[in-house]
């Protein structure tokens, strides 16, 4: 056989199936690839039940289902108040993992410059490198991994073409504020840059913060892509519901890509997503502050047992640094760690193409049962 196109060159095995692999492997508890170990909200699971015996098991149309995209829309308004017309400005997509693919093959041309923040979610160093897009970091430093505009400025040259915003961050749980965000907004109006922002963990955000749409600020409605997703808000990973919402010609963009890549997507969940989206404050009000609780076991807990916490403001990860136990490289500490304790966790460094500032860095997933986490934190004595 022929080897595989140089675009794929490097891309390798992801680390989520990598790690979970390991776990299933060895018996570990899996605090490494982000997924809840409880579903989502009752009425959600019935409403998908329903509507497969209701017969919605076929192509549903390309956006989206209306229901959903005005359920989209009413979400958006509700939280952030912000207005979009559910025929243009909203397409649902096969996860956040499929609009990230789609927004960057609309507008990256070969050779075009995409800034994207590391440490970085690996979808997207490989869409990226998949549009034939050069990948350009600006790296957020501990032990604070806040973002330095200067260093966003200074990324910038005429061949840049899409800035690729994550917050609330995965990794390293850094909710961007009001001051970096108008900091991006700035330079990508002065340089008339398309920006797509990964949002996923709106929800998912701790100690009273709050998150901003960075669509919102001024001169961003019409260049911006915004990504959300059921999986992180509704706890059903599985489903692969996601959505983007934007100005007409963004999501004509969009769509033109995601038609070839899946069509449509997921007919029996757009409507109990639907439904979900409406739920009362109640809901998510509870979906944040459970998770802060766990957020706070599993910090206080891997703090008690040596590591150097970096207690994240959102998401549902917590970085930690291993060099106060004697450690140094976290894919050597991540690779002994199932045989040694039983317990999974992530490698930061392979999120970084500067490898240097992620090498002490390990990520644990706290969207677990709190028995879970005590049974992690236990076996980690063995340290
Ligand atoms: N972006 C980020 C930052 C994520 O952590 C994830 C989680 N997998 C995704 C996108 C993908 O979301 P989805 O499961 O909806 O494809
Ligand atoms: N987003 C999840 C994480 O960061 C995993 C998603 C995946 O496996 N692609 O762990």
């Amino acid at each position: 056989m022929r080897e595989h196109a140089q675009r794929l060159q490097g891309l390798g095995t992801t680390i989520f199936a990598e790690m979970s692999a390991l776990a299933v492997r060895t018996g570990s508890v899996n605090l490494g690839q982000g997924f809840p170990d409880t579903d989502g909200p009752d009425s959600l699971l019935e409403d998908a039940v329903a509507a497969i015996r209701g017969g919605a098991n076929q192509y549903p149309p390309g956006r989206g289902i209306p229901a959903l995209r005005q359920a989209i829309v009413d979400h958006q308004k509700r939280f952030y108040d912000l207005s979009y017309d559910p025929d243009t400005q909203v397409l649902v997509t096969t996860g956040a993992t499929e609009a990230i693919a789609a927004s960057l093959l609309a507008y990256v041309e070969p050779g075009d410059e995409v800034i994207a923040l590391e440490p970085y979610y690996d979808s997207y160093a490989a869409c990226i490198a998949m549009a034939g897009g050069r990948r350009v970091p600006v790296t957020l430093r501990a032990p604070d991994f806040r973002l330095d505009l200067d260093e966003l400025r200074a990324a910038v040259t005429p061949r840049t073409k899409v800035l690729l915003i994550n917050s609330p961050h995965n990794p390293t749980g850094t909710v961007l504020d009001d001051t970096e965000l108008r900091g991006i907004a700035a330079i990508a109006v002065e340089h008339d840059l398309v920006v797509i922002t990964d949002e996923v963990y709106e929800h998912l955000i701790f100690d009273g913060l709050q998150h901003l749409p960075l669509t919102a600020y001024e001169g961003m409605a019409e260049r911006t892509v915004s990504i959300g997703s059921a999986g992180k808000t509704f706890s059903v990973t599985g489903w692969k519901i996601g959505w983007i919402t934007g100005s007409p010609s963004v999501v004509t963009a969009v769509n033109t890509a995601k038609q070839f890549l899946t069509y449509v997507s997921g007919a029996p969940f757009q409507p109990a997503v639907a439904g979900a989206l409406a739920l009362g404050n109640d809901y998510f009000g509870t979906l944040r502050s459970t998770m802060q609780a766990k957020r706070d076991f599993l910090c206080d807990g891997l703090q008690s047992l040596g590591f150097g916490v970096h207690r994240p403001q959102g998401t549902y990860f917590v970085t930690t640094d291993i060099r106060p136990l004697g450690h140094t490289d976290g894919i050597d500490f991540c690779r002994m760690l199932p045989e040694r304790t039983g317990v999974v966790a992530i490698p930061t460094q392979v999120f970084y193409d500067n490898t240097e500032a992620g090498r002490p860095l390990v990520r644990w997933a706290f969207c677990k049962k709190p028995e879970v986490l005590e049974e992690a934190l236990t076996r980690l004595t063995k340290l």
